[in-house]
């Protein structure tokens, strides 16, 4: 399979390939808010005591996805902002079914595959699905034309699926058969690593035997683990129905649901980057308090906070108190307060950059040391191009740049921003530090708007026309 652009980040603060336990706390503290979910449908009453895999709020605009009880405890509704707090948190035997009893009407409605998802829904598994082209939640009630099941986590420091995976391979293949069982003839493509290793070839021989599983082999690049760079890399086009999309994380909360019919509760989280020591996974669950993981393993007494990977996450502020439900990563970096003024200027051993300007580009490659610095203010676009070479959509993010400069959004249309997938390449090697990813964002939101504005006055004239007939 052919991709283009892409570039190897190499940075300090790579998580090593270790789980390590973290203490139980006693209140966790659960956003209501993740990148995807809100949660606005409480379902619980301040000071009601719940048990693990109780739902304690929704998400209607979500096909009403739960955001659960990791650990049995009493609910606190008022002690923090936009939180459901969870406290004298205690691990207890989960309920061994909280599901099945309430759906068995669905299955003779819908079928057992409608079934099933409905029950992936009520177990927290459902929202480690994607639809590949959109990012949003699929619908449970539907059927794709294909999934993509994603084993790598490419952008630095995201959770690495290898980690997952090492000791729970039989989990992964049975979520896998259960994921076949959501389907009546469409391929399952598992994408992993095109590298000789043995972990790779135990993942090859294991899949061997399943019949619509065909492998992808990718390079360790990024961003070619993004579900929209796969699914077109495949040829599946959107029109032809929804591509559904899961990582590691996913399969093995899958197999869980379906398997044991237990909730998911707990995540590897990775926690990596220059302000971190040891930079490693831990096992959490969401809710974990924040300071607990900042006490244990942020030594930079000033640090930012990423949810995410370093390129497409989003900074934590300080009301946020715990792990989200969708957290697969923390990125800690050190914070650089004051300007360095003119610091693109300096020679720079230590230093690299895409564009061969520090002393660093006669070294050999090396991880570098990353800090929140911009290295001297931001500047204007020099249209070196460094943006087009690694962009994977195969767009020139300089010349919608420079559409958006000058407030032409039908330019940065035609230039085909829709195509972009926010992989924030172009803003990482920009010598001019332009955050391009972001004013990508911005616009795709504001043209999905506006087109969305005009369905509805459209839909509204019509329903004005056909009352006056
Ligand atoms: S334009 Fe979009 S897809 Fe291309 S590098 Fe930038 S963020 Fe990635
Ligand atoms: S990388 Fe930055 S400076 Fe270079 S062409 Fe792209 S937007 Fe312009």
């Amino acid at each position: 399979m052919r991709f283009r652009g892409g570039y190897d980040i190499l940075l300090q603060g790579r998580p090593e390939g270790l789980v390590r336990p973290m203490p139980e706390p006693a209140t966790l503290y659960l956003p209501l808010r993740s990148p995807r979910f809100t949660f606005t449908e409480i379902c619980v009453r301040h000071g009601q005591d719940v048990k693990a895999g109780d739902p304690l709020a929704r998400d209607r605009r979500n096909h009403g996805v739960p955001l659960l009880a990791p650990r049995s405890g009493r609910v606190n509704l008022e002690s923090a902002e936009n939180h459901t707090v969870l406290e004298q948190a205690v691990k207890l035997q989960q309920p061994s079914d909280p599901a099945r009893k309430q759906m068995s009407h669905i299955e003779r409605e819908s079928g057992a595959a409608v079934m099933r998802q409905r029950q992936l829904l009520a177990l927290g598994a459902w929202q480690f699905f994607y639809d590949a082209h959109t990012g949003a939640l699929p619908d449970p009630t539907g059927s794709p034309q294909a999934i993509i099941v994603c084993t790598l986590g490419l952008e630095p420091f995201v959770t690495r699926g290898d980690v997952q995976l090492r000791s729970r391979l039989l989990n992964f293949t049975r979520g896998l058969e259960h994921l076949q069982s959501l389907l009546e003839y469409q391929p399952i493509f598992l994408a992993i690593p095109d590298i000789r290793s043995d972990f790779a070839d135990i993942i090859r021989n294991r899949i061997r035997g399943y019949a619509s599983v065909k492998i992808l082999a990718v390079p360790l690049t990024y961003p070619y683990d993004n579900f929209r760079i796969l699914a077109r890399r495949l040829g599946l086009k959107r029109s032809n129905g929804p591509v559904w999309a899961l990582r590691t994380e996913g399969i093995l909360a899958v197999d869980r649901a379906l398997t044991l019919t237990k909730p998911c509760l707990v995540r590897i989280v990775s926690i990596g980057g220059a302000g971190v020591v040891p930079a490693t996974h831990i096992k959490v669950m969401p809710g974990y308090p924040l300071k607990m993981i900042k006490e244990k393993y942020v030594f930079e007494p000033v640090a930012r906070i990423i949810n995410g990977g370093i390129l497409t996450g989003e900074t934590l502020g300080e009301q946020t108190l715990g792990l989200d439900a969708e957290c697969r990563g923390l990125t800690v970096l050190p914070e650089q307060e004051g300007r360095e003024f003119l610091g693109f200027t300096r020679p720079g051993w230590g230093r690299s950059a895409y564009a061969p300007c520090f002393l660093s580009s006669l070294r050999q490659r090396f991880r570098e040391r990353f800090s929140t610095g911009m290295r001297g203010e931001g500047r204007p676009c020099i249209s070196c191009n460094y943006c087009e070479d690694v962009c994977p959509a195969g767009i020139a993010p300089h010349l919608i740049h420079k559409y958006l400069y000058r407030g032409l959004i039908d330019g940065a249309e035609r230039a085909r921003v829709d195509l972009c997938v926010e992989c924030g390449l172009c803003s990482f090697v920009c010598p001019s530090k332009i955050d391009l990813r972001r004013q990508f964002f911005e616009v795709k939101q504001l043209i999905h708007d506006e087109k969305q504005a005009i369905c509805e006055e459209k839909a509204r004239l019509e329903a004005v026309r056909e009352a006056g007939k």
